[in-house]
């Protein structure tokens, strides 16, 4: 087991030969074959600048920009670039944050703080919006109203509108999602928060720093920015298409008085007066040079470049998609996501807590009856042919069956995916004909009998412990997750967050995981 404290240091050599062999067993972060998580360019160079630039700046500590002149000119250049890709102009301001789910945070902070009066300040959320906001929902005490969407995956405005009520501080949407990359109505969203008076955040976490880019290769793609009255903020993922190093994410407000309520200021005790714009305080500037570093040297006409290559890699996916006999396409693939789904896949029956007739299987085997997750009846099970896609060397992102929407496989498609685009839809084919010769997962009925009557009280360390051994996950190996995904699919929600949360518990604890090291 790897020993982080060993009574005696150890060579720096033979620990980073140790890390090295961790890291080998981790999903390849490089080579465009992983379709969730990472973010490659594939440009040669670029990960030894970014490493050494994060090295210069490793142990500044970005708490006091004062102290650390270099991290506050870093920041506002790389705050300054942000508002210039996406519509700012000199009235805007903004922060730089650790990561997408931060700078959610932070907006719904900065409007709710806005309103200091209201006892139950809500925000309005079309249902494809990312998870961190409700996390931030979570996290601020800020109810949290989930609008559906329209039949074509896009936030409703009229059903947004209809939402907005006198304790609305804030409605976002996003451009795009990430679950299906399809960009929001954001010209038709911000007209009727300017006409309320409610404050509007654009999530372009995901594509904030590849929309404009396509959009200047000639992508029909709505107006989603700044530059779009009634947007008062937006936020992009520095380390997602701007291909920075993980830990940089940037918020932006349309002006200065809408920045102002995100900051936390404190001078009751008797240390130093703290102010801060985000949520950490001591930070290291290592992500943010690092950022500003891949910023300069990729350039403006470097992403161009890196977005056209992106856009190729989406088109031979969904058309390998749309070729494959069983397979159709989820969502128009109209920014930098193919999501797909099984051509005869329907909403799976769910596991109903207690109800006889809750998704156990009839003895026949059949998928429809709920037991076959990925895709019911003789078609293709996605979560099948994601297992088939990884024993391929294909790493894709199974997602579940959400109100009405069927399982789907998301793939998310950087620049590094135009060289393995064509591998990918050879594979593809294989792997749908393996996963057909397969059928579907047909968990046994027993499992199902008591997942069905399982609630999330009743979810112990115990039952996760013998779930996790019946399931084949004891050993640590999670390259087949068919089995899994299906049960988790069938779950309701609030058991299936029961279950992972439990299963998570499971792993992060000292001398679980990493076996064989040190
Ligand atoms: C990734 C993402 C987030 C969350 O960002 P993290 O960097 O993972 O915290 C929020 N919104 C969208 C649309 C995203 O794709």
């Amino acid at each position: 087991m790897f020993e982080a404290l060993p009574a005696k240091g150890v060579p720096g050599d033979q620990i980073l030969a140790e890390l090295q062999q961790l890291r080998s067993a981790d999903l390849p972060t490089h080579g465009g074959r992983l379709f969730a998580y990472v973010y490659d360019p594939a440009l040669d160079g670029l990960d030894d600048l970014a490493r050494a630039a994060y090295a210069i700046s490793a142990h500044v500590n970005g708490l006091d920009p004062t102290a650390f002149p270099s991290l506050l000119a870093m920041e506002n250049a790389l705050v300054g670039a942000a508002a210039g890709l996406l519509g700012g102009d000199e009235q805007t301001v903004g922060s730089v944050t650790s990561g997408g789910t931060e700078s959610l945070i932070l907006a719904v902070k900065a409007a709710r703080d806005s309103r200091p009066s209201l006892a139950t300040p809500r925000l309005v959320i079309p249902s494809t919006a990312h998870a961190a906001f409700a996390k931030a929902a979570h996290y601020l005490r800020v109810a949290l109203d989930v609008v559906p969407v329209g039949d074509d995956l896009r936030a409703d405005p009229a059903a947004l509108a209809a939402a907005i009520g006198p304790d609305t501080v804030l409605v976002a949407a996003s451009a795009p999602s990430y679950a299906h990359g399809v960009v929001d109505p954001i010209p038709q969203i911000a007209a009727v928060c300017a006409e309320r008076g409610v404050r509007f955040h654009v999530d372009a976490c995901f594509g904030g720093w590849v929309l404009p880019y396509l959009q200047r290769l000639g992508a029909d793609l709505p107006p989603f920015d700044l530059s779009v009255p009634g947007v008062t903020s937006i936020s992009v993922d520095l380390h997602k298409y701007a291909y920075a190093p993980k830990g940089v994410s940037i918020l932006l407000h349309r002006d200065e008085a809408l920045r102002l309520p995100q900051y936390f200021a404190y001078a009751g005790w008797p240390g130093y007066t703290m102010i801060n714009p985000i949520i950490s305080s001591t930070r290291s500037g290592g992500p943010i040079a690092a950022a500003l570093a891949t910023l300069r040297h990729i350039g403006d006409a470097g992403y161009l470049e890196l977005a056209g290559r992106t856009r190729e890699a989406v088109k031979l996916l969904a058309d390998a998609v749309t070729a494959t006999p069983g397979l159709r396409l989820f969502a128009p693939p109209e920014t930098s996501v193919v999501c797909l789904t099984s051509d005869d896949s329907t909403p799976t029956t769910a596991l109903h807590a207690g109800a006889p007739d809750g998704g156990a299987p009839d003895g026949d085997g059949g998928g429809a009856g709920g037991a076959g997750g990925g895709g019911a009846g003789s078609g293709v099970d996605l979560f099948v042919l994601a297992d088939e896609l990884a024993a391929r060397g294909w790493h894709t992102q199974p997602q579940m069956a959400y109100a009405g929407m069927p399982p789907t496989i998301h793939l998310t498609v950087t620049a590094s995916v135009r060289a393995t685009a064509l591998e990918f839809a050879g594979d593809l084919a294989d792997a749908v004909a393996a996963a057909r010769a397969a059928g579907p997962v047909v968990l046994p009925a027993p499992l199902l009998e008591a997942a069905g009557a399982l609630t999330p009280e009743m979810v112990t360390p115990d039952l996760i412990a013998g779930l996790a051994e019946t399931m084949g996950l004891g050993g640590g190996d999670f390259t087949k997750m068919a089995a899994v995904n299906s049960l988790l699919n069938v779950a309701p929600a609030a058991l299936r967050e029961a279950l992972l949360t439990g299963f998570l518990s499971l792993l992060q604890r000292p001398g679980a995981g990493a076996q064989g090291v040190g």
